[in-house]
């Protein structure tokens, strides 16, 4: 098999933490018998800088005749002076919004050796936890009208909050589809006491759940799901919920997780199209030193596998390879949170590659 990705290092540390997914990726398909043909294009300041726009069409044009995108980050301080519309996080909104993006999909792991990192206690832990949180990334309240009306002084503001039926049974049979492959347990998250956009989600929920009898469906309200989180986050296993209530809850797991530099994430379109990129930004403060933590964008690289290639077996084995760095101790700076002695982006991406050879 072949597969075309297409390439967008970004800014700061997104080209160093992408390289080390690239290698990873490519020994990934040595070891299981595929070839990546790897095309580059510019996104965010990069871009600016060299065509004026965050997000030029030959970048898009080059998504979109790809089999999935592989991003490493965008921004920094040199285009901070920059107006919203031209501004390099611009590219990234742009970028979901045209690639038809509707499923952001964020996994909260906690890998055993590093339990230390989690803010939550050890007895709430237990043996470990692996939380995916499914996202509607394209509609609901960020998507729909909003404005001001009045007069200074009695104005008042408004956002609306619209789901279509297909905007959620699309994002909902994605969510089913992931619960089957993994727990098989489904929590759908609403305000369905409230919302009249919630009642209808959690229809439409029921409705997809006759075609998975073997997925257990269970409905949950937001602000219970909040606070059940970091009360006992072992009870859920995949969460499917609206892009608002999705954008607040992934942000809550991902921190009971403790570390910015582990966060991979999905965001898929119709078909098996994603794009893949750590959830972290690009980090300024850190660029260019080669003490980045690599291993978000690779495992990012590894949901590419599982998600939109369908290799399964090398997706599972460069996880593996990264639980198993870590079990012997390496850190990178961010994660070195026991005193140990941290190792660069690159030393860190070499011992990942050394351990998925080696499996
Ligand atoms: P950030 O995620 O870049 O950094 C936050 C902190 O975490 C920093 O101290 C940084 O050094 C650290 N950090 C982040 N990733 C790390 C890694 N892999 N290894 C070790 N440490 C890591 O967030 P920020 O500082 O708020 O934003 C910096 C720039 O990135 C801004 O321009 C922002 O707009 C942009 N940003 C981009 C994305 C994206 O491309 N998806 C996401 C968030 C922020």
């Amino acid at each position: 098999m072949n597969y075309r990705v297409t390439v967008l290092k970004g800014d700061g540390i997104g080209p160093e933490v992408t390289d080390e997914a690239l290698k990873i990726l490519e020994l990934a398909g040595q070891k299981y018998g595929f070839t990546l043909e790897c095309t580059e294009a510019l996104i965010g300041g990069g871009a600016i800088d060299q065509t004026g726009d965050p997000l030029p069409q030959e970048t898009i044009d080059r998504c979109k005749a790809a089999d999935a995108v592989l991003l490493g980050a965008v921004g920094g301080p040199k285009w901070d002076h920059l107006a919203g519309q031209q501004r390099p996080e611009k590219g990234l909104l742009r970028i979901r919004e045209t690639l038809g993006l509707f499923a952001n999909l964020r996994p909260a792991i906690v890998y055993a050796p590093l339990r230390s990192a989690s803010p939550l206690k050890d007895e709430i832990l237990g043996d470990g936890l692996d939380i995916l949180i499914v996202r509607e990334l394209t509609g609901g309240i960020y998507f729909g009208k909003r404005g001001r009306r009045g007069e200074p002084g009695s104005q008042e503001a408004f956002d609306t909050e619209a789901y279509a039926e297909y905007e959620i049974r699309r994002v909902g049979q994605a969510a089913f589809e992931f619960a089957r492959k993994r727990g098989k347990r489904l929590c759908s998250v609403d305000k369905a006491n409230v919302l009249d956009t919630s009642r209808l989600w959690r229809e439409i929920m029921v409705d997809i759940g006759k075609s998975y009898p073997d997925v257990e469906l269970s409905h949950m309200y937001v602000d219970n799901a909040a606070m059940q989180l970091v009360r006992h986050p072992r009870q859920f296993d995949t969460i499917v919920t609206s892009n608002m209530f999705g954008d607040i809850l992934s942000d809550e797991a991902s921190q009971i997780t403790g570390s910015i530099g582990m966060l991979p994430s999905a965001s898929l379109a119709a078909g098996t199209f994603g794009l893949y990129e750590p959830v972290h930004g690009s980090a300024p403060d850190i660029a260019g030193q080669n003490i980045a933590n690599p291993m978000a964008a690779i495992l990012s690289a590894a949901m590419m596998l599982r998600y939109s290639f369908g290799q399964m077996a090398a997706a599972a084995a460069i996880e593996e390879a990264v639980n198993q760095v870590l079990a012997a101790g390496l850190r990178t700076g961010d994660i070195a949170y026991g005193g140990e002695k941290p190792v660069g982006t690159k030393e860190m991406g070499q011992a990942i590659a050394k351990a998925l050879a080696s499996l």
